[in-house]
């Protein structure tokens, strides 16, 4: 049965100050018209999610690719993640440090390598295997994230907690930045695919993976229930494996309510504050998120539409 395609990208979930409102709105739009372009050209939804998310990860505005938040010792450090839900073929990478665009190494995974998950060193010698180009991790930084890293490092010198791994209520302060890109899309054909690219927490320690790469935490996608992609507070989501959840609601409860019922569920457990997008087969979608504001952009046959704050969904 042909399908009308949908297509929904994330740039984030927490309190976007004012003055980046519009290029968080300009920046998840641009991502939505050109993924949606291939969607409407007959393109796969593992293509669309996978063109959208390169367009976020060269955007500086987010957290991913170049302009991402930076770890402890000032490097940029990356984890991606692509599935096709009509397969449940699945690639990931994490702690890439050397490449543009982890999405697309992600989809090399996918598709070119019997296994699912690459890290660090492996995952950039499997991406210049197969025709990715390895970057210099300076060409990733920014002197806006040198500024920013520096100012919570002397934050946490003066004895106030992380903001990002403290309990934080919903309604925290900019400081709880929450940058990371998704989409989440659905085919003429019928298929669902989402993907998550991010650059992580602020001042997080080398080596720590977030939930966004980790399949059924950041992301999943299974044409029988859902697409999903999240962001926000990783370690919360990834301990309630919280995108598999709520895909798993998603035939039951639809996937507006679902969504509503993941965020309420997250706070609940564990006070954790995050955004999430769902799709499901027959292109109803959900989008809910505690944080002030999440940047989403939607493209469907109906047209285009952007929004930043829960009312405008
Ligand atoms: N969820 C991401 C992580 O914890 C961060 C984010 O969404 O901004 O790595």
């Amino acid at each position: 049965m042909t399908r009308s395609p949908v297509l929904l990208v994330h740039g984030g979930a927490w309190d976007i100050p004012a003055d980046q409102l519009e290029a968080h709105t300009r920046g998840v739009t641009r991502a939505v018209e050109a993924g949606y372009a291939l969607l409407r050209q007959g393109a796969s939804a593992l293509d669309a999610v996978e063109a959208a998310v390169t367009i976020l990860e060269d955007d500086e505005t987010f957290d991913a690719g170049r302009g991402s938040f930076l770890t402890r010792d000032g490097r940029v450090q990356l984890d991606a993640l692509l599935m096709d839900g009509a397969t449940l073929s699945v690639g990931a990478v994490a702690c890439v440090e050397r490449l543009k665009n982890p999405i697309q190494a992600a989809r090399l995974v996918l598709e070119r390598s019997p296994h699912v998950y690459f890290v660090g060193a492996g995952a950039e010698a499997f991406a210049s295997e197969h025709g990715m180009t390895l970057i210099a991790n300076g060409e990733l930084v920014l002197d806006r994230e040198r500024l920013r890293l520096a100012e919570a490092q002397a934050r946490a010198r003066t004895g106030s907690p992380d903001l990002t791994f403290a309990g934080a209520p919903p309604t925290a302060s900019s400081a709880h930045s929450h940058d990371t890109v998704g989409a989440v899309a659905l085919d003429a054909a019928g298929n669902l695919a989402a993907a998550t690219s991010t650059g992580g927490t602020l001042n997080k320690a080398p080596g720590r993976v977030g939930d966004s790469s980790l399949i059924g935490c950041g992301g999943y996608a299974d044409n029988r229930s859902a697409a999903v992609s999240l962001t926000g507070w990783g370690e919360p989501i990834m301990k309630l494996v919280l995108g598999k959840w709520a895909v798993d609601r998603v035939q039951q409860r639809g996937p507006e309510q679902s969504a509503q019922d993941a965020i309420a569920y997250l706070y609940a457990r564990l006070q954790g504050h995050a955004g999430i997008l769902l799709l499901g087969p027959d292109g109803r979608f959900g989008i809910a998120h505690n944080t002030p504001r999440m940047a989403w952009a939607l493209c469907r046959r109906e047209g285009l539409r952007a929004g930043t704050r829960q009312e405008d969904i």
